[in-house]
């Protein structure tokens, strides 16, 4: 037996005909109406047409399906009774008002049509004015109707109406809508009428059932229009699905005394707290609410005007967060007496919020802690750990740049890191660079926040600055740096030494003036969240950190190692520069061992202290990585300081002993030192660099171990892409950690691994495998050699590329799944055939970002490593890697 199918679902009253997972057939505002109504939600009633009728529509050669009107008819009255038959369609009295909206199962903002306050005609307005007692609002309310109506349904263009709003404007001298009186609207309605006679050729219709078929068949036609064909082409939706059409009531909180408007949330956004939270008006649109013309009142005096409202609403709402087991943002009409909820949904909150809100839900038994995990996003932790700038303060930026380490700084602007370390004995200050360089290292820890020219996400000054927690906004290119002048331009502005400026490291804001900050602090339901992320996740978190103070952030924020130490961070320190000058000036093995002799002890003791902060955790130390004439003075610098001394008539043997230090500068000049004499290949040509660095990381253990401590180092080799790179200096290693631990009389178990950070390293992992007994990726540097693209230059081009769609995103930012994750698959594919049980980690700045990270967790990689600060970050990132692999959704916050 044939069963007439079903058109229209209705929804009113407490109960709808459909639910929410019926979005194929009645489209997702359809299904969501039909959900709220069912959730007991006092939604203005209405009806769907489904989404066949709009396919039907098509294929009846645009038109609708007999019986569709009758049957219109009798869901209008289903509606007029869900009113309690207070308003009824067409009556000239109390006229009904509708809106007519579109809706496919997938949204498709703003690409089909939607017409409001449907019902209006040059009688029924009579019965609006007298409902709202406001006639400015009844003829706004009529010429927004023909306005959508005559473009919509007729056709006509928008600028025919706008021209003639225009028109009126001028001739009342006004400026604003606003600024037009209730005559001036009448005046409007009567032009808008003529008009559409005279380009549409028939009478603005008055009948408002003509109205309501003709606004219906308009929105079927407006799922075929260009705008909507080319969004779904473009978001692969497909053409068939047809749209539904949502007839709802219209309702009104300017009806008098006992209507209001007011938009409110379920919780605090900003902290978290659950309290009620929101604001209304009575007597007024909702618009009125919004746009800052009237004060609205906080939500709680709505108990004294409207008691028995009030209650309902927090009720409904309380409901409504049940329901969707979520924070709710919601908006509400009460049109004389009767409460509305107009919308409502997922609200947006802070960080702080979102971590109080899902501790606490889980309290309140509406979610699990696998939900509460997934509701947090992990880079929005950032916000936790960082200062903030106030978003209260008004502020003036002065240009952009990467957002290469979070968090908020204020300080008077500096030039030079020796300026900055003078300087920041009297107050705060901002280091301002063309670039950083290791030789500025001083200057950026004496510094507040660092700004700098060129470079990009892993360039010097944001590698740095995130391992040092510090705000960091890298390659402004809007910006030049005059550091002898003095002075940075960006546009109009000037800004010299000494002038305050703040940076937001977050979004890479560069900030006039000082702008107040707020601080963040880690919250006990921070913590525990934490606590169930490290329950979930199987992929494990280490951390960079290159001194024990570092190393103690680290462990504070969870690090269970440390994944990457680069030990010439060490040499960096304003007394160690000169013997480590001396060490490469030496022309003798034997002058080089004698300056690294001295470096020896220096080392030692850095490498104690960390492990005894890690006490027993990995440790990874990396041998020496950077090409070295890095350690000496830059080259122009000293020409210039030469001339000068001779200008000057120095004594002989200073200038003698400049210009060694020129010519040795010039000896160990590199066109291109990324990829000259740095990594492995140093350790190779110096064997007595690695044989010092090996020496000062076992003697150090073994003098712990002496103690009863617990130590356990990793030496590391970087940039190998030679098994043979990797024996020769794994020999060394050997050959001196025997002799100390034969001289130290105890013996302490350390490895030896490498970093993957070549291409060709990723190719012969398998040979790799055979020395190397874990592996670290080096994704900066994969990344690098992988694209071919500079880490320090490509801040000028990578953004043009993001900008043009050549480039999703910042490969140094989030690891190329593709490309450069296709060579670390390879690789732990490689290495583990050889060593099945190779334990890998990734130290590159990736290992700190939440979609990186979960690429590892993908990849099997057993740990990442990343900044310190990083740490949670990476710690809930690895968490949703894995609820995500097991499939646990949770109701996302978006
Ligand atoms: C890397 O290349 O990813 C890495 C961690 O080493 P560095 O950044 O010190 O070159
Ligand atoms: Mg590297």
């Amino acid at each position: 037996m044939a069963t007439e199918k079903k058109h229209i679902y209705f929804f009113g009253g407490g109960k709808a005909d459909g639910t929410g997972t019926m979005k194929d057939l009645l489209g997702g505002k359809g299904a969501g109406l039909a959900e709220m109504t069912n959730a007991g939600v006092p939604v203005p009633p209405g009806f769907t047409i489904t989404t066949e009728v709009c396919n039907l529509f098509y294929e009846l050669g645009r038109q609708v399906p007999g019986g569709l009107d009758n049957g219109m008819r009798e869901y209008m009255k289903k509606i007029e009774d869900a009113l309690d038959g207070k308003f009824k369609f067409g009556d000239l009295d109390r006229p009904l008002l509708v809106s007519v909206r579109s809706g496919s199962k997938f949204s498709m903002p703003g690409m089909m049509d939607t017409v409001l306050n449907l019902g209006l005609n040059d009688n029924t307005i009579q019965g609006l004015i007298r409902m709202s007692g406001n006639e400015r609002f009844a003829w706004d309310a009529y010429r927004r109707f023909i306005q959508m109506f005559g473009n919509v349904v007729m056709g006509i263009e928008k600028e025919v109406f706008e021209h003639i709003i225009h028109e009126m404007k001028k001739k009342k001298k006004v400026k604003l809508d606003l600024e037009l009186t209730a005559g001036d609207l009448k005046g409007l309605v009567d032009r808008f009428k003529a008009k559409v006679k005279q380009v549409a050729r028939r009478d603005f219709p008055q009948d408002p059932w003509e109205q309501l078929t003709m606004s219906r068949d308009a929105v079927f036609g407006s799922w075929n229009n260009p705008r909507a064909i080319t969004y779904r082409k473009l978001n692969d939706i497909p053409g068939n699905l047809g749209t539904a059409v949502n007839i709802q009531a219209m309702v009104f909180g300017n009806m008098g005394d006992t209507s209001a408007t007011g938009v409110g949330f379920t919780r605090n956004p900003s902290t978290g707290a659950k309290e009620f939270y929101g604001e209304y008006l009575t007597n007024a649109q909702g618009e009125d609410v919004v746009a800052g013309t009237r004060t609205p009142h906080p939500i709680a005096d709505l108990d004294k005007e409207m008691p028995a409202v009030y209650r309902q609403l927090r009720e409904i709402t309380s409901r409504l967060e049940r329901h969707y087991r979520d924070i709710q943002d919601f908006e509400f009409t009460v049109q004389d007496g009767t409460l509305y909820m107009l919308q409502t949904r997922t609200g947006k909150r802070t960080a702080h919020a979102a971590v109080k809100i899902a501790v606490d839900m889980v309290a309140e038994g509406l979610i699990n802690k696998e939900e509460a995990v997934l509701r947090v996003e992990p880079a929005s932790l950032d916000q936790l750990l960082h200062p903030i700038i106030d978003p209260k303060a008004k502020i003036e930026v002065i240009a952009k740049g990467l957002p290469a380490s979070p968090g908020a700084a204020s300080g008077r602007v500096v030039f030079t890191a020796d300026e900055a370390v003078r300087q920041a004995k009297k107050g705060k200050v901002i280091l301002v660079r063309p670039e950083t360089t290791p030789d500025d290292i001083h200057g950026m820890d004496a510094a507040e926040g660092i700004l700098t020219a060129r470079g990009g996400m892993t360039s010097h000054a944001a590698v740095v600055a995130r391992g040092m927690g510090k705000p960091c906004v890298a390659g402004c290119e809007a910006i030049w740096v005059d550091p002898k002048a003095g002075k940075f331009g960006a546009g109009k502005h000037r800004v010299k030494m000494g002038d305050y400026i703040t940076l937001d490291g977050g979004t890479g804001r560069v900030i006039l003036g000082k702008v107040p900050t707020v601080e963040s602090t880690v919250s006990g339901d921070f913590g525990t969240l934490m606590k169930w992320a490290d329950e979930f996740r199987t992929l494990e978190v280490w951390a960079n950190a290159d001194i024990p103070r570092d190393a103690k952030v680290a462990m504070q924020y969870g690090a269970e190692g440390i994944g990457l130490c680069r030990t010439e961070h060490m040499f960096f320190a304003a007394d160690r520069v000169p013997i480590v000058q001396q060490m490469i000036m030496s022309n003798s093995t034997e002058a080089r061992e004698k300056a690294l002799a001295k470096l020896l002890p220096m080392q030692r003791s850095d490498f104690k202290g960390l492990f005894e902060t890690m006490n027993g955790l990995p440790v990874t130390i990396r041998l020496l990585d950077p090409p070295l004439h890095e350690f000496l003075p830059k080259r122009e610098e000293l020409m210039v300081e030469v001339a000068v001394m001779k200008v000057e008539k120095a004594p002989k043997a200073s200038i003698a002993k400049k210009e060694n230090i020129l010519h040795r500068v010039e000896e160990l000049h590199e066109f291109n030192p990324m990829l000259g004499l740095r990594g492995c290949r140093l350790g190779i040509i110096y064997p007595e660099i690695t044989r010092m660095q090996a020496r000062a990381i076992i003697e150090a253990a073994c003098d712990l171990v002496k103690k009863g401590k617990k130590v356990k180092p990793e030496i590391m080799i970087p940039l190998v892409g030679i098994s043979k790179e990797l024996s020769n200096q794994k020999a060394l290693i050997d050959a001196t950690a025997q002799d100390v631990m034969k001289k130290k009389g105890v013996k302490v178990a350390y490895t030896i691994g490498t970093m993957i950070e070549l291409p060709r390293a990723a190719f012969i992992a398998d040979d790799i495998a055979k020395e190397a007994e874990f592996f670290s990726f080096g994704t900066n540097d994969l990344t690098q050699t992988a694209f071919g693209f500079s880490r320090d230059d490509a801040g000028m081009f990578i953004n043009y590329y993001m900008d043009n769609n050549i480039l999703e995103k910042d490969p140094f930012q989030t690891m190329d799944e593709k490309g450069v994750g296709g060579l670390v698959k390879m690789a732990i594919q490689k290495g583990r055939s050889t060593r099945p049980d190779l334990k890998i980690g990734i130290c590159g700045e990736h290992g700190g970002d939440p979609a990186s990270v979960e690429q590892c967790h993908r990849f099997g990689l057993n740990y990442v490593s990343c900044s310190p600060y990083r740490v949670p970050i990476a710690r809930l990132a690895a968490a949703h890697a894995k609820l995500k692999e097991k499939g646990v959704g949770g109701s996302l916050s978006k």
